[in-house]
């Protein structure tokens, strides 16, 4: 056994509200310098939405994360050829489009602006040439703002079926906040990407970092990464990404982000694991087995065993009792509510999300087309589909899913009764 501490998130996307807050605090802290404009260590994603960098998760489009080949881990991106092939050019590589060109506000635009049938959308500007962008296509949360859809207007009856399906297509749609900051994984592909070995993961604490010395600018990590949590200051030429406020939580303080988080999603804490299981974890054959792998690296923080080897493995008493009342450990490991981000990228990442619970849409009645596996039929008929929800956080394996709704369910019900006085009299009130 070769212990490790890591320090870790549990964001609880039922109160995510979308404010935004976190990443600007985040990047007021950190990526407020020339060559960082287009940077955000932290950002909330619109979801279902292509994100930022714009399709992240596609993986026709990019690469990153690791592939089994042979039952042996690889990488999908910057292996050893590829290196050699794209010292030049990385054809993996998202550009300034896939993120977004920054620009500055003119706020006279607010008061003097003409009158248009538009919502008002900023003309962006671009901060490198100044020269105005002319198709503004694309920026972070562009789905926020311009989410929209077709009316059709004809007695055709062709037609009048195709706007009843739109009208369905809109009963049924659903949104829903995923906040997103570097996962410092426990088995980062990132890290593994860099030809220089300048990213790192901190053994004291599991921390990822870029040695600002180290780094040659060859953006490798970029690629490397599948949740595209790397960026290169075109200023600097070296690469920068979430340190998870370091200096902060060293001083005992929470992230920026957790600290000022509206919503009060975040939960930070330590969790203890088996640093020689990591290996065997990333690489088990089926993706819907990841999750269940990933368990499988950590350890019972109140085991005297475990307590007596990490301390001989130099984890003080101040980091066992974090690992005791860490949120993180009762969240994603002990209650099982908490999953991982994309579990079959095989990267272990170590930000947990709680899968956001939604309303009951009434107008499913037709139970013969719901796949409920045998759970409760609410959990298939809430307006966020769990199909969605197991493709961001469990390799599509809607099984997870589905045991992660109704525990919240039960608690909520638990919650109301002991509050509103039993659930008969909520839901007479
Ligand atoms: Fe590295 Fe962070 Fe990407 Fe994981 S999420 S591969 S630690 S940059
Ligand atoms: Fe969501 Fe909190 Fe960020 Fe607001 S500050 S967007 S509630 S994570």
């Amino acid at each position: 056994m070769r212990i490790k501490a890591q320090v870790a998130m549990v964001m609880h996307l039922d109160k995510c509200i979308g404010c935004h807050t976190c990443s600007v605090t985040c990047k007021n802290t950190w990526t407020n310098r020339p060559g960082t404009e287009y940077m955000w260590f932290n950002n909330v994603e619109t979801r279902p939405g292509p994100g930022y960098p714009k399709r992240w998760e596609d993986s026709d489009h990019y690469k990153g994360g690791w592939v089994l080949k042979n039952g042996k881990l690889q990488l999908k991106a910057g292996g050893p050829i590829s290196k050699l092939m794209n010292i030049f050019y990385n054809p993996d590589m998202a550009t300034m489009d896939d993120y977004y060109e920054p620009w500055t506000y003119d706020y006279q635009n607010l008061i003097n602006s003409p009158k248009g049938e538009n919502l008002p959308v900023a003309r962006p500007q671009s901060q490198i040439t100044g020269e105005f962008i002319d198709k503004p296509e694309w920026g972070p949360n562009w789905d926020d703002d311009l989410a929209g859809g077709t009316e059709i207007v004809s007695t055709d009856p062709t037609v009048e079926k195709l706007q009843e399906h739109i009208s369905m297509q809109y009963e049924k749609t659903f949104m829903m906040y995923l906040p997103r900051i570097c996962e410092h994984c426990l088995n980062p592909s990132c890290v593994a990407s860099c030809p220089s070995g300048a990213l790192y993961k901190r053994d004291e604490d599991g921390i990822v970092l870029v040695d600002q010395e180290a780094c040659r600018g060859w953006r490798f990590c970029m690629s490397g990464c599948p949740y595209h949590k790397v960026y290169y200051n075109w200023n600097t030429h070296k690469a920068e990404k979430c340190n998870f406020c370091y200096p902060r939580t060293e001083a005992g303080m929470p992230t920026i982000c957790s600290e000022t988080c509206v919503g009060r999603i975040r939960y930070i804490g330590v969790v203890l694991y088996d640093a020689d299981k990591v290996k065997d974890a990333a690489s088990v054959e089926d993706p819907q087995d990841l999750y269940e792998a990933q368990l499988s690296v950590f350890l019972d923080p109140f085991d005297p065993e475990v307590i007596e080897e990490a301390r001989k493995a130099g984890i003080n008493d101040e980091w066992i009792d974090g690992a005791q009342n860490s949120p993180v450990y009762k969240m994603a490991i002990k209650w099982k509510i908490a999953l991982p981000l994309h579990p079959e990228y095989r990267t272990l990442p170590m930000v947990w999300y709680v899968p956001p619970l939604s309303p009951i849409m009434n107008h499913i009645t037709n139970e013969d087309e719901l796949d409920t596996d045998g759970y409760i039929p609410a959990v298939d008929q809430m307006r966020i589909p769990v199909q969605y929800l197991a493709s961001i956080l469990a390799a599509d394996d809607t099984k997870v899913i589905r045991k992660v709704l109704l525990k919240l369910i039960a608690m909520r019900v638990h919650m109301r009764g002991k509050t509103v006085g039993g659930i008969d009299e909520f839901r007479q009130s």
